[in-house]
């Protein structure tokens, strides 16, 4: 390489770092005050049971819309708050908003809704995570068993000892626990018992070219089976088509979510969605 390749390089490397990096200290300050300015809301995509076809749940997802930076993705600012602290505030609003609107859910009649709720790292290892959940639901008069808390498989794996321990704890209040992005992580299948969660989400990348790819195809019916096995039901993500579908309900996966069936909805357009599963449900488990 010349010294002038060597130096063209240099430059370009440090003017898109220099990118990075404002872009991460304008989402630093600005998310500081998105909480007080009311700049986040929560969607709900339905999860829809495979042997019955009704609804059998809601994963909660957050939204960032900034005045002038527009909407911004999780995946972007999660790690910023993270860093800068804000997620525990964030983290605590995100439980409030969602525990709260389970408990008008479940007033309403929907007594097997679930609703999940994504934790960062952060939250996860924060010690009074259990004592902060558990006075939330007391506040809000809710059963735990509506409550559902997803746990990235790599953030379970990075201290399992000490997640069993914390997963334990928040069992012992009826919390259920699963295990997100299933199998992309470094996983351990004994582990996988030992954290005894709820269910497992099997992560998007391994559904994405069914039925075009018999790799991931295998993946699927593994963990399918591992999972029954264990006493474990299975969620598949990003589920975008009936051949997707008829796939997974072949492999004896409990449940999808995706685009396939619905995007994220509203608040509202979800309290009208249950309304009209409501009636289904009561004619499959009368
Ligand atoms: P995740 O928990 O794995 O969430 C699933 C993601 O897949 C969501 O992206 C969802 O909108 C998207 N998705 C749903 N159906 C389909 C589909 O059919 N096809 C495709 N391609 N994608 C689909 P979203 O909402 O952008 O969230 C991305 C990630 O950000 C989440 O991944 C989660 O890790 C994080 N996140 C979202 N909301 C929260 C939150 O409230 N708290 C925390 N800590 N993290 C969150
Ligand atoms: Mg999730
Ligand atoms: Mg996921
Ligand atoms: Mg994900």
């Amino acid at each position: 390489r010349t010294k002038q390749n060597g130096r063209n390089n240099y430059c370009f490397f440090t003017a898109e770092m220099q990118a990075k990096s404002s872009r991460m200290l304008e989402l630093d300050s600005a998310l500081r005050r998105a909480l007080e300015r009311n700049q986040f809301t929560l969607l709900y995509q339905p999860i829809m049971s495979l042997n019955y076809g009704v609804n059998v749940g809601f994963e909660a997802l957050l939204r960032w819309e900034h005045p002038q930076l527009g909407s911004i993705s999780p995946e972007e600012f999660i790690p910023v708050a993270e860093s800068n602290g804000q997620i525990i505030p964030i983290g605590e609003w995100i439980l409030r908003s969602v525990v709260k609107q389970l408990k008008e859910w479940v007033d309403a009649g929907n007594d097997r809704l679930m609703v999940s709720v994504n934790l960062s790292a952060v939250q996860f290892r924060d010690r009074r995570l259990t004592e902060q959940i558990a006075e939330i639901l007391k506040e809000n008069d809710l059963d735990p068993k509506h409550l559902v808390l997803e746990l990235t498989e790599s953030v379970a794996m990075e201290k399992p000892e000490s997640a069993i321990v914390i997963i334990d704890s928040l069992k012992e209040r009826g919390i259920k626990v699963s295990i997100d992005d299933f199998g992309t992580g470094y996983s351990s299948l004994a582990y996988l018992k030992r954290f005894a969660a709820h269910s497992l989400k099997i992560d998007g990348s391994f559904i994405q070219n069914v039925p075009h790819d018999p790799e991931n195809m295998a993946i699927v019916g593994a963990i399918v089976s591992l999972a029954k096995n264990l006493g474990i039901t299975t969620i598949a993500e990003g589920v975008e088509n009936i051949k997707q579908l008829e796939f997974l309900k072949e492999t004896g996966c409990t449940a999808i979510q995706g685009h396939y069936f619905s995007r994220p909805m509203t608040a509202a357009a979800a309290s009208d969605f249950l309304a009209v599963e409501l009636v289904k449900i009561n004619k499959v488990f009368a």
